[in-house]
């Protein structure tokens, strides 16, 4: 018995996925650039992904450039921004609980000269709209703003936030990392108000290796890798045409019961909370409201996070220890949020999908109980 709650890390692969991703390779295993119909059958299997993915945010098709998975997308937006439209202007407003896909190319354009503002959570553990808001001036080509945090859950006000900045600085530019949002947590492209949005098919059952940046109409950015000018010049290379079956595959597989998925993730990460909160010692760094159900970040005192980890590992419970794209790395995140050394050091990450069952709750939850009686301090 497995109990898999590390969603936010990877998820499995779902069999309309799979499937998807062996008919694009036994199939229709053509060059979609090709012009006989070998080829033309690949680039349909392109086509009907671009609509299903934009039918599950309400975005038109043609605003959908396929990637390698979030990374790609975000330095694309980030890069590609910069090239476009930071020759003048010279400043990037962001926070300081952005995944490093984000966080870095930034901090390469500040190496580069740009001025970059992060705005930081407040005390209570919030990202204020009005403090990212305040920050955006004239001078800003590119405000990039996550939509959920992927160590704590943290839903951030990117629409308010977006809304006000295209009031007031119609030329800026917003980008928003929704990796952690699609399919998880509901919202349309043209509510957030970004004209860029960064997903990734393996964190919702589809493969490791494919994503797509959605560009709102009027954007237009300058590439960052040159070649053969696939995805309309912006993304060359062929695609993976798989790859992105499978992502088409889940987002039609999934759109339609989004509401029932959020309010299953709700129910369980209620009741997980609710067993552990019980518990002596453990402090759950996620909160109830403005997070997403689907992950949920606690800390079990005077454990560290990795022992925990591998005890979990031994009773077939699978979690994270923090974010797993920062492997070995103490959270800044965490310390963003407030929380001190201890917590930091002792903190999981359980994150739940579609697949979760109740008994993976329960051997999660009984894990914990024997790890805090098994392991000494
Ligand atoms: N942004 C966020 C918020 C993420 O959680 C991740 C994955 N950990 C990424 C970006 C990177 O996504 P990918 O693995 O598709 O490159």
């Amino acid at each position: 018995m497995k109990a898999y709650l590390d969603n936010a890390a990877t998820t499995k692969p779902s069999d309309a996925a799979v499937k998807a991703a062996v008919d694009a390779m036994t199939v229709c295993f053509g060059n979609p650039s090709s012009l006989h119909n070998v080829g033309v059958e690949a680039e349909k299997l392109i086509t009907a992904a671009r609509k299903s993915i934009a039918a599950t945010i309400a975005c038109a098709p043609e605003s959908v450039t396929f990637t390698s998975g979030a990374t790609e997308s975000n330095n694309m937006a980030i890069l590609g921004g910069a090239r476009t439209y930071g020759k003048r202007r010279r400043k990037i407003v962001t926070t300081t609980i952005e995944h490093p896909s984000v966080a870095e190319p930034i901090n390469h354009l500040e190496e580069q000269g740009y001025e970059v503002v992060r705005i930081a959570p407040d005390r209570d553990g919030n990202i204020s709209a009005e403090d990212i808001v305040a920050a955006v001036d004239a001078n800003t080509f590119m405000v990039s703003c996550m939509l959920v945090n992927n160590e704590t859950g943290y839903i951030l006000p990117v629409k308010r936030a977006f809304m006000a900045i295209k009031r007031n600085f119609p030329e800026c530019i917003t980008h928003s990392d929704c990796t952690q949002g699609f399919l998880k947590v509901p919202f349309k492209a043209t509510d957030l108000c970004a004209d860029m949005i960064s997903i990734s098919a393996h964190k919702v059952h589809g493969v490791k290796g494919v994503g797509a940046l959605i560009l709102s109409k009027g954007t237009r950015l300058l590439p960052i890798t040159f070649g053969g000018g696939q995805e309309k010049g912006l993304r060359s290379g062929t695609e993976s045409v798989p790859l992105i079956s499978a992502f088409g595959a889940v987002a039609e597989e999934f759109r339609t019961t989004l509401p029932q998925a959020v309010a299953n993730a709700e129910e369980m990460n209620s009741y997980i909370r609710k067993k552990l909160s019980k518990l002596e010692g453990i402090s759950v760094n996620s909160g109830e409201e403005g997070f997403s159900p689907f992950i949920l970040n606690i800390s079990v005192d005077g454990i560290r996070s990795e022992i925990m980890l591998h005890f979990l590992e031994s009773r077939g419970v699978y979690v994270s220890s923090g974010s797993a794209c920062s492997v070995g790395k103490k959270s800044t995140v965490l310390k963003e949020f407030g929380l001190d050394d201890k917590r930091i050091d002792s903190a999981i990450r359980i994150s739940i999908s579609r697949y979760t069952t109740w008994k993976d709750t329960d051997m999660l939850i009984n894990g914990i109980i024997d790890g805090q009686q098994s392991i000494s301090r």
